[in-house]
C-alpha cells in the first residue's frame, strides 16, 4: 500500500468509489469521468505503476483481472455488443495516475484506433 496512491487508497476504502467487484487480489471500479455507458477500472491491489513494471509474481493476478474482465463485460450487458480492455503506460498514452489499471469500456460503438 503507497499512501499516497489515488488507487491504492481506493482499494483500502479510504476514499470513496463506487466498487463493483473485489476479490483476494483484485478490484474493479466505476471510472469518476466515465467515457462510454460501461467504464470500470480494474486494478490489482498491490501497488504496480503500470505493465511496465510488472514482474513474474504477477501471474496470477493478472489473469484474475483478465477473468473479472470477461465477468463484469456480461454483468454490465455489454458482452454480445462488445467491449474494450485498455491500459495506458507513460505520458503518451495518457496515463494520469500511476497504479496499473484496466479501462473496461462499452455500451457504444467505438472507433480504432484511438485518437
Ligand atoms: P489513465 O489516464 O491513467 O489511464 O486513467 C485514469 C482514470 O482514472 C481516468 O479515466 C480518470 O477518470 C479516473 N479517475 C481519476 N481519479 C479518480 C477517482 O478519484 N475515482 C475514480 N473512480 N476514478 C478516477
Ligand atoms: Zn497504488
Amino acid at each position: 500500500m503507497d499512501s499516497s496512491c489515488l488507487f491504492c487508497r481506493i482499494a483500502a476504502r479510504e476514499i470513496p468509489a463506487d466498487i463493483v467487484r473485489e476479490s483476494d487480489g483484485v478490484v474493479a471500479f466505476r471510472d469518476a469521468n466515465p467515457q462510454a455507458p460501461t467504464h470500470l477500472l480494474l486494478i490489482p491491489k498491490e501497488h504496480v505503476t503500470s505493465v511496465a513494471e510488472l514482474g513474474d509474481h504477477h501471474g496470477s493476478v493478472l489473469a484474475d483481472i483478465m477473468q473479472a474482465a470477461t465477468q463484469l463485460a456480461r454483468a454490465e450487458g455489454i458482452a454480445d455488443g462488445g467491449w474494450r480492455l485498455v491500459t495506458n503506460v507513460g505520458p503518451d498514452a495518457g496515463q494520469t495516475v500511476f497504479h496499473l489499471h484496466f479501462h473496461l469500456l462499452g455500451g457504444r460503438p467505438m472507433g480504432w484506433p484511438p485518437g
